[in-house]
């Protein structure tokens, strides 16, 4: 994998749009606005593919890109918008269960948190959804060049120890805008499609 070649493949909205196939999938989370497009747009490298600044909360749905097709990058939809229906809620858990459940599929788990604040009651139910999956997961702290240098180790403690992270969970402090981390977390994605790419 090189990251030369991505291709958006499809939305899915239900259980039945979901992609079963042998190809590693790697799956991007995080509350809205955390900056998900922009780490996505980081990593490939590119600077509109998954859209940034969409409107939060009206996106309930699942993002497959294929990339290098050797592997699906998959957008999950954002969450913790507080202006969003109490119905749209409800679609985003129901979604994301169906989603988990079948987590044998997700080959890595990418969490990104905002790196200024502690985690909030949703980011603690998604990394408990990843554990749950007993998927590898690691977590992205963005944001970080919005910290002063000696905000950045207390945080990322915060952020370990609200998440419940293993010591041997991955922690990689980021920021989108600057790419700092970058190579951290391409590093970690393509040890985890190393070998179960099927070429
Ligand atoms: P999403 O809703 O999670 O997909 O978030 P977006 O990628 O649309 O980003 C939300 C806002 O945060 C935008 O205004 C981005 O420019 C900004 N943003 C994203 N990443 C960073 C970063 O690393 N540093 C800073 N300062 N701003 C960022």
């Amino acid at each position: 994998m090189n990251l030369q070649k991505v291709e958006f493949i499809r939305s899915a909205a239900r259980p039945g749009d979901f992609i079963h196939d042998d190809l590693p999938k790697i799956a991007f989370s995080g509350k809205s606005n955390v900056g998900k497009s922009s780490v996505l747009n980081c990593v490939l490298q590119r600077k509109n593919f998954a859209r940034v600044g969409q409107k939060p909360g009206k996106t309930i749905h699942i993002n497959y890109f294929k990339v290098d097709d050797r592997a699906y990058f998959v957008d999950l939809p954002g969450y913790g918008y507080a202006q969003v229906a109490a119905s749209e809620k409800e679609r985003w858990g129901k979604l994301m269960e169906a989603y988990f459940a079948e987590g044998e599929e997700i080959t890595l788990g990418v969490m990104i948190v905002d790196a200024r604040h502690a985690p909030t009651k949703l980011d603690i139910v998604m990394a408990q959804l990843f554990r749950d999956t007993g998927c590898p997961f690691l977590v992205v702290a963005n944001k970080l060049d919005k910290l002063k240098p000696k905000e950045i180790e207390p945080n990322m403690q915060v952020i370990r120890k609200d998440l419940g992270l293993s010591p041997e969970t991955l922690l990689i402090p980021f920021s989108a805008e600057k790419g700092t981390g970058r190579g951290e977390l391409v590093n970690a994605i393509f040890a985890a499609t190393k070998g179960k790419a099927s070429v």
